[in-house]
């Protein structure tokens, strides 16, 4: 992997470590998860398999995220797994997602003999078009040439990568991320040269960002994105995981999932040109009985079920009339969610500082900071990431 010094985090690699040390493995006995949502090509089925886990993640990883770790299945039973999670599909889906924890051409997480056999699996399924996900360090011309020589004639073969924020600084020292914008318009093009799809993965609610500022970030990204290789962008609204930054943060009122009013403002941002461009993911938490999620975005109790109504009408047919409706829908919740944009909240570099420092102490991380974070902190009052997608 190679990375560019001024992506990297040591501290919050650091951090994320002991924030997920006491995180008990995934229970083998759940080898698989499917859902299946309904999207404007018909129905679409996502397979998650369980694998050792994301390899960013066992070094720390982003301060959003949690899909695991366990003892790597052997590949017989990864392949299995994905075999039986097909069979267990309940509707005939037109979208196909597999995907383990963190990225499928990662060898090291889903070996290559295995990945191969389910590609097979995949290809042997009638879906019109297959999906994965993989960082971005991961799509090599040899990884590419292997996705294009299993596409069935006629048929969609798309990649889906996370990009997250395509503000270098938010990337560094608010999710450590690692790689590069730039490292995703490589692999966009390397995909899009071959007939091969491309979805960037967009954050919302990403950890030290004020509302109005995630908003920015998620509107900018998608468009970045959509200039620079990606057929779609996928919106996610963060939810609260446990053994997260965001757990951590949100325990002493340091983090609020995003409003779904957020996401209604991005659409309506985003506008009715880009709509069918524009996808939104997890706006509702299909985990909810499971511990897997500490709290999901939301609105108030009273208009939970029109608006998570209404995203889904978005969701099913991406017609920015329903942004619309949603735009001009009245709540009191709206109304204080709108006001929470006009809060101050400080520069976000002294945020930041005061936030590592205060994490440092309560994960005894103190004495390191203190020791070899001087870079690391003149870097967030540094220049700002300027040149975005170097
Ligand atoms: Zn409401």
């Amino acid at each position: 992997m190679t990375m560019d010094m001024n992506d990297t985090n040591p501290f919050l690699s650091r951090l994320m470590a002991k924030i997920r040390e006491p995180r008990p493995p995934l229970p083998p006995n759940q080898p698989f998860f499917n859902r299946i949502e309904r999207v404007p090509a018909g129905l679409y089925g996502e397979v998650w398999f369980r694998t050792g886990g994301c390899r960013w993640d066992r070094q720390g990883g982003c301060t959003m995220c949690n899909y695991g770790r366990s003892e790597p299945p052997q590949p017989d039973a990864m392949v299995e797994s994905v075999r039986q999670a097909l069979l267990a599909l309940e509707h005939p889906v037109d979208e196909l997602m597999v995907s383990p924890s963190g990225s499928l051409l990662d060898p090291a997480e889903v070996p290559e003999e295995a990945r191969r056999r389910i590609y097979a699996l995949m290809a042997a399924h009638p879906a019109s078009v297959l999906l994965l996900e993989t960082r971005s360090e991961w799509v090599t011309p040899e990884t590419a040439d292997e996705l294009l020589a299993i596409r069935p004639p006629g048929r969609g073969v798309t990649v889906e990568m996370g990009l997250e924020s395509v503000d270098r600084w938010v990337r560094r020292f608010c999710i450590n991320k690692g790689g590069s914008p730039a490292d995703f318009a490589r692999a966009s093009g390397l995909l899009r040269e071959r007939g091969l799809g491309v979805y960037a993965n967009v954050c919302l609610g990403t950890a030290f960002l004020s509302p109005a500022e995630a908003i920015d970030d998620a509107v900018a990204t998608v468009r970045w994105a959509l200039d620079n290789g990606a057929d779609r962008a996928v919106v996610f609204p963060l939810h609260i995981k446990p053994y997260t930054l965001l757990d951590v943060l949100s325990r002493d009122g340091g983090y609020a999932a995003p409003s779904l009013w957020s996401l209604v403002e991005v659409l309506h941002r985003l506008g009715p040109t880009l709509a069918g461009r524009v996808e939104i993911a997890w706006y509702r938490s299909y985990y909810d009985r499971e511990g897997k999620i500490t709290r999901s975005p939301d609105t108030c109790p009273h208009c939970r079920d029109a608006v998570v109504g209404l995203l889904d009408d978005y969701r099913a047919r991406q017609d920015h009339g329903t942004v619309d409706t949603l735009s001009a829908y009245p709540c009191t919740c709206r109304d204080a969610w709108a006001a929470s944009l006009a809060a101050t909240h400080g520069a976000r570099a002294d945020r930041v500082a005061t936030a590592y420092r205060s994490l440092a102490n309560a994960f005894g991380l103190g004495n390191w900071l203190a020791a070899n974070g001087g870079d690391l902190m003149a870097a967030l009052y540094g220049a700002p990431s300027g040149r975005k997608g170097d």
